[in-house]
């Protein structure tokens, strides 16, 4: 039956990663996977998920039960909240729903497959940035919405192509869906001011865009979760309805446990109430109903004031150090004199930059130095740490003038 099936290539990220381990040079450096690791390059359980997972374990009134479809309605809660702010007049007012999705993947799943079967512009595509996240084009195409994109990375300047994006926005039909990263942008490293989104914004109010934000990295950018929310508030604040995906992969290092959550801001508490039983509907033919242990410690520290300020603490330690190795390999760059500007490394915010690193000289990285990138230059600034910085600046430095 199945002759004709043709062979899937494999994903980029993931088979990168398998490259990596399959290669038994001692000196083998990964930034390719988004992934925090510490000095010494291993993953990193934060203590205050170690916490939490204690007091889970402990606890023996916790048992194997189905969530709701909807999921942990604690998490579904402070997962708003977070992102929304604490005094959030949308939350007071009632008119933010919320569901527990199979991490941030599944978050923008959810919203999407939505849109597909009851956004009311039936035509409109879903806009995404040039470059992004790889997975937002096939989430989105794989739901029947086509897909385009708005210009972001200017490889003149190796920061925002505002003029090129608000452009594209006021050039799109009206009502289309604007896919944007509130913070830590994934793979440039660049973020909008506060000025520029309020041009972002207007544009898109005056053309009736749909907003749809994506957050994996909420406490990465800035070093609070606040100001890294500042983007989404501010669009709420100004009355915008919008779906917010969460993912609590890289700020809680829960990657595998696949905690995440789609925030819905609407107009009215009726509105809210219709859209989440048609998620929860639509939830239950596709997952029935979400896993209950990424949820539980994410919950268990948003909502303890005592975990709360030692999960503020975890997050700085990760932003830190990549704020740290950031200034070194700037700095190694400087001292061997590499030919091109450099300073976006430093200027770039949260787990990646783009380095500027073409294709083939990305190659060379791979075949003769056994440092793994992928092909548009993006490293994860959570690979390098003080042992290999020096190494790989110097293989960056012989591949650029060669
Ligand atoms: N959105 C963006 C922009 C991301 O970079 C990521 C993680 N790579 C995600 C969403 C979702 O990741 P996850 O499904 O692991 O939470």
């Amino acid at each position: 039956i199945f002759e004709t099936v043709s062979k899937a290539p494999a994903d980029i990220i993931f088979a990168l990663t398998a490259d990596y381990k399959a290669d038994p040079h001692p000196d083998k450096v990964n930034l390719g996977v988004g992934a925090y690791r510490t000095e010494e390059g291993k993953p990193w359980v934060l203590p205050v998920v170690h916490k939490a997972d204690k007091i889970l374990v402990e606890d023996e009134h916790l048992d194997h039960e189905y969530l709701p479809i909807l999921g942990l309605e604690s998490f579904r809660k402070a997962s708003a909240k977070l992102i929304l702010g604490a005094d959030s007049k949308a939350i007071a007012e009632g008119r933010v729903g919320a569901a527990q999705c199979i991490s941030g993947t599944g978050a923008v799943y959810a919203g999407a497959s939505f849109l597909a079967k009851h956004y009311p512009f039936k035509q409109a595509a879903c806009y995404i940035s040039k470059p992004t996240w790889a997975n937002h084009r096939a989430i989105f195409e794989g739901v029947g919405i086509s897909v385009l994109e708005y210009p972001y990375w200017d490889p003149e300047t190796r920061g925002l192509d505002l003029k090129g994006m608000l452009a594209t926005m006021e050039g799109a039909p009206s009502g289309s869906i604007f896919l944007l990263h509130p913070c830590a942008h994934n793979p440039t490293g660049v973020d909008p001011t506060p000025d520029q989104w309020k041009q972002i914004a207007d544009v898109m109010e005056a053309k009736g865009h749909f907003t749809f934000f994506d957050t994996a990295y909420q406490g990465f950018a800035s070093g609070s979760l606040d100001k890294d929310a500042y983007s989404i508030r501010y669009f709420v604040e100004r009355g915008f309805e919008m779906f917010i995906a969460q993912s609590f992969s890289k700020n809680f290092g829960l990657y595998s446990e696949r905690a995440g959550n789609l925030t819905i801001v609407t107009k009215t508490p009726e509105i809210k109430d219709r859209i989440e039983s048609q998620i929860a509907k639509a939830q239950r033919a596709v997952i029935s109903n979400p896993p209950a242990y990424g949820a539980r410690v994410v919950s268990q520290v948003l909502n303890d004031e005592k975990l709360y300020s030692e999960w503020e603490e975890n997050l700085s330690t990760m932003a830190n150090r990549i704020i740290s190795m950031r200034q070194a390999l700037f700095d190694e760059l400087k001292a061997l004199g590499t030919p091109g500007t450099w300073n976006h490394i430093v200027d770039q915010i949260g787990m990646f930059s783009f380095t500027g690193l073409t294709t083939p000289q990305v190659k060379v990285l791979k075949e003769k130095y056994h440092v793994y990138l992928t092909d548009n230059g993006r490293i994860s600034m959570a690979g390098l740490n003080t042992k290999n910085v020096k190494y790989f600046a110097q293989a960056v430095d012989d591949v650029v003038r060669n």
